[in-house]
């Protein structure tokens, strides 16, 4: 049986990213660069004015004082987004603004709460202190010089990078396409919710988890009918949404039982599984292959091991197939505020919720049929297999997102 990081090497070894598409940068959230990125300007473009004031040159204040206020003659204005053609030369000034790009000969601003007017003469101003130089300047490329590199390949596009490569001038940019995921549930005990429930059946409620965390892994998740617990009806749900998708990510029937077909079928129109099992709780039956070059997820049925598998395996897929370079999340550092203890033989991803104070505790029950302890849990927590986890360890908490 395949280790948990074992598993994720084979699938990440099994997939390339699917070819690149050109995005605007309106449309790029969350998406991940195909290439490096680098600026073409200098950013700030030019030196510029941090506040409302008087640009002026540092040393002709040299000598300012509240006893000796040094007068400059203004001669002109510049607002932001107009480069004043004069020149501040000795005993001059310019009106300028925050964004205004610093007129010829200014080395410093001086910002106009500490200006006095100069009843004596309104086409000067008098300044009570020195400024020194560049104060109040925002120089040429101190942010990003131009060349330089804005983003690695394979970063994702976050809302402050966007903002990053717009102020660079970048309108679009070439990303990994999103693949489509095609949602399959098996199992003859599953209903529709919305329908009234007949004696032995259950709510199917995979799917919509699920596809709600493919759509956050930037994929476009399709959802198929559900399928029966038959060679012949899995064979044809799996063939036409592999043929249709990027991936399938399929739930149920992948375990040792007679009414498990997930294998056997795939097998059955041609699919290579690459592995069936692999050594962690909840989600030890979790098929994973390729058709052409499509890819199965097969999922185990339980709600919570669907979900916490796709967490742990298929994410991951899926976000190299859209060429991240990182494709597990960041835990959340958090402190148990009561023991969490795994009695049993395999790592037990245990559900945890977060309080505001850093700490993290379990969610509830530990069943992977206990869906109200996963809808209250925040992450996941991995737990050695025989092991308890005393209250006041440092844990890394997986967020479901
Ligand atoms: P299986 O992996 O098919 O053996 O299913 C394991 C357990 O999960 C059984 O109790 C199923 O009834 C349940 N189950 C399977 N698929 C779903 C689903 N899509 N929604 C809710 N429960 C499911
Ligand atoms: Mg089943």
């Amino acid at each position: 049986m395949l280790s948990l990081e074992q598993a994720r090497e084979r699938i990440l070894d099994a997939i390339r990213p699917l070819p690149a598409e050109t995005a605007d940068l309106n449309e790029a959230l969350g998406r991940f660069t195909l290439e490096p990125l680098r600026s073409s300007v200098d950013l700030p473009p030019a030196n510029n004015s941090s506040m409302d004031g008087y640009a002026v040159r540092a040393e002709d204040l040299a000598a300012a004082g509240a006893s000796a206020p040094v007068a400059l003659r203004v001669i002109g204005t510049a607002p932001a987004g107009v480069v004043i053609d004069r020149t501040v030369e000795p005993g001059t000034c310019v009106r300028v603004f925050t964004g205004s790009t610093l007129p010829r000969g200014a080395d410093a601003v001086v910002m106009q709460e500490d200006v006095r007017q100069n009843s004596q003469d309104p086409s000067s101003v008098l300044f009570v202190e020195g400024a020194p130089p560049w104060e109040n300047v925002r120089l040429r490329g101190e942010d990003v010089k131009a060349g330089a590199l804005l983003l690695e390949a394979g970063e994702k596009l976050t809302a402050p990078r966007l903002s990053f490569l717009a102020a660079a001038g970048i309108s679009s940019v070439r990303v990994g396409r999103r693949p489509v995921a095609g949602l399959l549930a098996t199992g003859n005990e599953l209903r529709e919710p919305g329908v009234p429930l007949e004696p032995g059946a259950i709510y199917e409620s995979n799917r919509i988890g699920l596809a709600a965390l493919a759509r956050q892994a930037g994929a476009l998740p399709k959802v198929y009918p559900l399928v029966r617990d038959e060679l012949a009806a899995t064979q044809a749900a799996l063939e036409q949404a592999l043929s249709e998708c990027d991936v399938v990510i399929s739930s149920g029937g992948v375990s040792v039982g007679e009414m498990d077909w997930v294998k056997a079928a795939f097998e059955a129109i041609g699919g290579r599984l690459d592995f069936w099992t692999v050594s962690m709780r909840p989600g030890k039956p979790f098929a994973f292959g390729c058709w052409k070059e499509k890819l199965l997820f097969g999922l185990p049925g339980n709600p919570v091991s669907a979900l916490v598998s796709f967490v742990l395996l298929t994410r991951p897929g899926l976000l190299r197939l859209q060429g991240a370079r990182e494709v597990l999340p960041r835990s959340i550092h958090a402190t148990l505020s009561e023991p969490l203890a795994n009695p049993a033989g395999r790592r037990h991803f245990m559900r945890v919720m977060l309080d505001e104070r850093g700490g993290a505790r379990s969610a509830g029950l530990q069943s992977s049929h206990i869906l109200s302890a996963m809808a209250r849990a925040d992450g996941l927590v991995d737990v050695p297999p025989k092991a308890t986890l005393a209250a006041g360890t440092l844990v890394g908490v997986l967020p479901w997102d």
